[in-house]
């Protein structure tokens, strides 16, 4: 059997969310992780695709069905497009947590680009994660709460 690999859950690669351990093993007996996509989709990935690392060997960041469409619409255009949305959904779901959540969650940055953007390293969608923490998340990182939990 091979050793049961470091939970990954939770982690954030590009688009990718990873939510659970795949049964699947590479040949190398590395796991494969189920994630899920901004767009709502899944997609089981190999433990060693999902890295920030900038390397040769290519990283996997998508779903399936948006790497084709990247690959039609062009990324620039249809990450525009969804970072757009994204930042309007995320004014509005932060007005109606004025008061419910701390002040200074409410002045973070809207989403990961627009925290790259400002330099910042931590934003507040106003959304849950996967475990149910209403929490900012740092840039790449995941949820900041989820991240509390595994270190204690
Ligand atoms: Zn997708
Ligand atoms: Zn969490």
């Amino acid at each position: 059997m091979p050793s049961k690999p470091r939970d990954r859950t939770g982690e954030v690669y590009g688009r990718l969310s990873v939510i659970r351990l795949s049964e699947r093993r590479t040949a190398a007996g590395n796991a494969y992780w189920w994630c899920r996509c901004q767009c709502g989709q899944e997609r089981e990935v190999a433990s060693d695709s999902l890295s920030h690392k900038i390397r040769k060997k290519k990283n996997v960041t998508e779903c399936r069905e948006c790497a084709r469409e990247y690959a039609t619409e062009g990324v620039c255009e249809k990450n525009d497009r969804e970072e757009k949305q994204r930042r309007i959904e995320a004014t509005t779901t932060r007005k109606q947590l004025n008061g419910v959540v701390p002040n200074d969650w409410l002045e973070l940055p809207l989403t990961d680009a627009h925290a790259r953007e400002l330099g910042k390293k931590h934003f507040f969608r106003g959304l849950k994660c996967l475990k149910g923490h209403l929490s900012p998340y740092r840039i790449n990182g995941g949820c900041l709460a989820c991240a509390k939990e595994k270190k204690e």
